[in-house]
């Protein structure tokens, strides 16, 4: 067994990070300043603070930690002992140079220059992003559950009266807002779950009081999350144009029908090329496409062979995600982890960035997340500023965020970097009683009372 005494400093959090990369999840107990690891070998090591380091002592202990478990195992991770923080905003405190990544944080070359480029891009757009309100709806529903999902979305499949009464409580929380709201916002984005599982009806209803009620003036991004393409049909497409939205999303994450079946997508290859088709004759300009490298059933060969199909199909946006997983999703951590064993998605995940980039897309935003094979990362491609600025004022700590719906976190920010957030309840059907009540929580959260028309 591992055993790691942290002395002088309590980065418990980020060296139980770093030991995470090389042996999974362990056992921390602070009282005794001890992390265990059960599957790493026996040996006692001590993380102190080296006095000499120009890095800050949380960010020196995780690096000296991550050389020991190098040197240790021969492994080294794409983007070194980086965890827990975006790449791009270490780049842009870096000064956007990808030689200050690789010395100081260890990051592999491409994905040192890959986070710096990105940076640049993901600041200009968040400074855009940060003049106006940004808005948020969001709709936990889906007609099935994937199998690598780890979103707790309703199975509405099962809930078909559910939604709607959710779209009801939307309606309401929207209504109750409206008075307080006296400026167009700068985007507007509807995710979930898959916001199109409403039927035609209601989801019309939804989309026309968001019209009224946010106002989204020409220049408002107003992003629908499509996702599934069996859930879309000609009616909510034209639904969504009639009402300002200018963006939306048709995820098809594999091209592989194979696949598809049997992580439980429920549509096909085929039915992604047709919503696809119908989007743009309804008239979308802009159409983002996701994609999953790492996928259970896969080889990065499929997996490329996914990216090319769609980026024949000439999206605007297509971003590639790698497979991760969270406890509640069916698989195993190591089905994530093993998928397709270890350097495959990697080298997958790198050519599909030089496919793109030669076709003339730019990364603009990245997140990571825990349990991805490598560490690696999700990229939003995009081509020549047709960017999302949704997708980055969710992860900025500049930008206001408006939210309704169940589970939905608005953000607030302040003078100096300094935000809060509100959350409205996860659950459903205590959204649904208490909508109103929710609105008028957001109404305090963002001091709208002055605002009242
Ligand atoms: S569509 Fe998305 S949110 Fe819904 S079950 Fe599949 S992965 Fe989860």
């Amino acid at each position: 067994m591992l055993k790691v005494i942290l002395e002088g400093h309590d980065n418990y959090y980020g060296i139980e990070d770093v030991i995470r990369m090389f042996y999974g999840p362990s056992v921390t107990d602070k009282d005794s300043h001890v992390i265990q690891n059960d599957r790493g070998p026996d040996l006692t090591l001590v993380s102190a603070p080296d006095p000499s380091s120009e890095l800050p002592v949380n960010r020196q202990v995780k690096r000296d930690m991550y050389v020991r478990l190098s040197e240790l195992t021969g492994l080294s991770f794409p983007w070194g002992c980086l965890t827990g923080i975006r790449p791009t905003i270490v780049a842009a405190e870096e000064g956007y140079d990808p030689g200050r990544l690789v010395s100081k944080y260890l990051v592999r070359e491409d994905k040192a220059e890959l986070a710096s480029r990105t940076a640049r891009l993901e600041d200009e757009i968040a400074g855009i992003a940060a003049s106006r309100l940004n808005v948020y709806m969001g709709v936990p529903f889906c007609p099935g559950r994937c199998e690598y999902c780890s979103f707790i979305a309703q199975d509405a499949t099962k809930h078909l009266n559910r939604l709607h009464d959710y779209a009801k409580a939307m309606i309401t929380e929207m209504r109750e807002l409206a008075p307080y709201l006296d400026k167009t916002p700068g985007t507007i984005y509807m995710g979930g779950g898959t916001p199109t599982v409403f039927g035609e009806s209601d989801f019309a209803d939804v989309i026309e009081c968001a019209h009224q009620v946010f106002m989204p003036g020409d220049d408002t991004e107003f992003t629908v999350e499509a996702g599934r393409p069996d859930t879309i049909t000609s009616e909510k497409l034209k639904t969504m144009r009639d009402n300002g939205v200018n963006r939306i999303c048709i995820n098809p994450q594999t091209m592989r029908d194979e696949t598809l079946r049997r992580i439980g997508r429920g549509h096909t290859s085929e039915d992604v090329i047709r919503a696809y088709d119908e989007a743009r004759k309804t008239g979308f300009e802009v159409i983002n496409m996701d994609l999953i490298a790492g996928l259970k059933y896969e080889t990065s060969e499929d997996f490329i062979d996914s990216v090319k199909t769609v980026m024949s199909l000439n999206p605007e946006n297509i971003t590639i995600h790698t497979l991760y997983k969270k406890r509640r999703a069916g698989m195993s951590r190591e089905d994530v982890l093993d998928a397709s064993g270890r350097g495959d998605v990697d080298r997958g995940v790198s050519e599909a960035y030089r496919l793109l980039e030669d076709a003339g897309y730019e990364p603009y935003y990245m997140y990571r997340q825990k349990d991805t094979e490598l560490g690696l990362e999700n990229t939003g491609f995009c081509k020549k500023e047709t960017y999302n600025i949704y997708n980055v004022a969710m992860m900025s700590y500049d930008c206001d965020v408006l939210s309704v719906g169940a589970g939905a976190v608005s953000k607030r920010t302040f003078e100096g970097g300094r935000f809060e957030r509100c959350s409205n309840v996860k659950d459903v059907s205590l959204y649904m009683n208490n909508a109103g009540n929710e609105a008028l929580k957001k109404i305090s959260f963002f001091d709208l009372a002055r605002n009242a028309r």
